[in-house]
């Protein structure tokens, strides 16, 4: 690093904690941008302040938004009766490009994973149940990720919704063990949904 001045080497640095970038892209990136226009620059510091300024949880579905609660949230024409749980805000878009879901959501923001020191209250789970506590919602949907972990959260899920008197299912996995639900088409995705079965 001490090839570089300070403001590059720190750049890079910050670049280089970013998910997927080695050394090297960080390094492009980093002159990338030195010889970036000065206004775009600042157009990119500014969004990320901006969105790590503005985007906050939202109070039911704890998706990120940029006001509370969340459009969807705030939709009346979305089914109330159907909340539909998945790992992460990228899921939650994944399955709205399917376009054949028409309730709402949950987001865990993770899953458990006793590997990684990860248990039942580090993700939303208690925001879940206190959605269930009035009986609007009849269905669970449980669209974790069909890996270990996803499968074992679902599992973990529905034993405690069960007895709640909710009806619990699991979407149809027509998708590979291992695999990232923000992966698939809209087509796998729809036909997951459509064949989901009950736990
Ligand atoms: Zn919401």
């Amino acid at each position: 690093m001490d090839y570089y001045a300070l403001p590059i080497a720190d750049l890079i640095e910050q670049f280089s904690k970013l998910p997927g970038i080695g050394r090297k892209t960080a390094q492009r990136l980093a002159f990338y941008i030195l010889e970036m226009d000065k206004l775009d620059s600042e157009r990119l510091a500014n969004a990320i302040i901006n969105a790590k300024e503005k985007i906050e949880l939202c109070s039911i579905c704890c998706d990120l938004t940029d006001e509370d609660p969340c459009y969807l949230c705030k939709n009346e024409s979305r089914d109330k009766s159907m909340i539909c749980v998945v790992e992460s805000a990228k899921d939650k878009i994944a399955m709205e490009r399917s376009r054949e879901y028409k309730g709402h959501y949950h987001i865990l923001h993770g899953v458990i994973s006793p590997m990684d020191n990860i248990g039942p209250g580090d993700i939303k789970i208690k925001e879940l149940l206190n959605r269930l506590e009035d009986d609007t919602v009849k269905e669970v949907i449980l669209a974790t990720n069909p890996t270990v972990e996803g499968e074992a959260t679902a599992l973990y899920l529905s034993k405690l919704i069960k007895p709640l008197g909710v009806k619990v299912t699991r979407i149809a996995h027509g998708i590979p063990v291992g695999a990232d639900l923000e992966f698939f088409d809209e087509i796998t995705l729809a036909k997951a949904m459509d064949n989901r079965r009950e736990m």
